[in-house]
């Protein structure tokens, strides 16, 4: 695998729009479907997505994917090749759980390797329903990127709204 550092690009959108190989996407263990990136990612790639996810389930996920993991399937009518899930932590305040996010983005680019997939697409992991500030999850995410050996070209977060899209300029500066 020859590996170079990957460009890191910032958008402001929907990560559903996007025509990377990989888009991420921020699952929660049951891979059966949730709310925010996972919702939109179901609702516009149709059934397919699903279906391999309850495949996994049935076999080597019985127990559902554990957080910090990540596993690919099929992107169905999304743009992209392959959705790969993976199911950031939810943020604590008590307990350090940084290593498993950083687990999240690292993983994600393996599975993305093993794909051969030259670009992907990720977004703000943990920052939404699962209650990770925005300015640590954007730092953590860019340095996990940036420390990662990987053969992909690009990686595009993809981000939702002008505070995250600050927040992702302000870590990458
Ligand atoms: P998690 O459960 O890991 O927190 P969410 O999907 O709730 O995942 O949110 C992760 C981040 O993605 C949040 O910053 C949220 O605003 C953002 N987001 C929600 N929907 C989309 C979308 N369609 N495209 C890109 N980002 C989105």
């Amino acid at each position: 695998m020859s590996t170079t550092q990957p460009a890191i690009v910032l958008v402001r959108g929907d990560i559903t729009d996007q025509d990377t190989d990989v888009i991420v996407n921020a699952a929660n263990s049951s891979l059966l479907g949730g709310g925010g990136v996972d919702g939109a990612i179901h609702r516009r790639g149709g059934p397919a997505i699903l279906e391999d996810c309850r495949k996994l389930r049935a076999g080597h996920y019985g127990r559902g994917l554990p957080t910090g993991q990540a596993v690919a399937t099929t992107a169905g009518e999304l743009a992209a090749r392959w959705v790969v899930h993976t199911v950031g932590p939810v943020h604590s305040r008590e307990e350090d759980r940084s290593a498993l996010l950083t687990s999240c983005y690292r993983e994600s680019l393996r599975v993305a390797d093993e794909l051969g997939a030259r670009s992907v697409a990720f977004p703000a992991i943990s920052t939404g329903i699962y209650g990770w500030p925005i300015a640590d999850g954007a730092r953590i995410a860019v340095e996990t990127v940036r420390a990662t050996r990987t053969a992909v070209e690009e990686v595009r977060f993809v981000l939702f709204d002008a505070a995250a899209y600050a927040a992702f300029q302000t870590a990458l500066a």
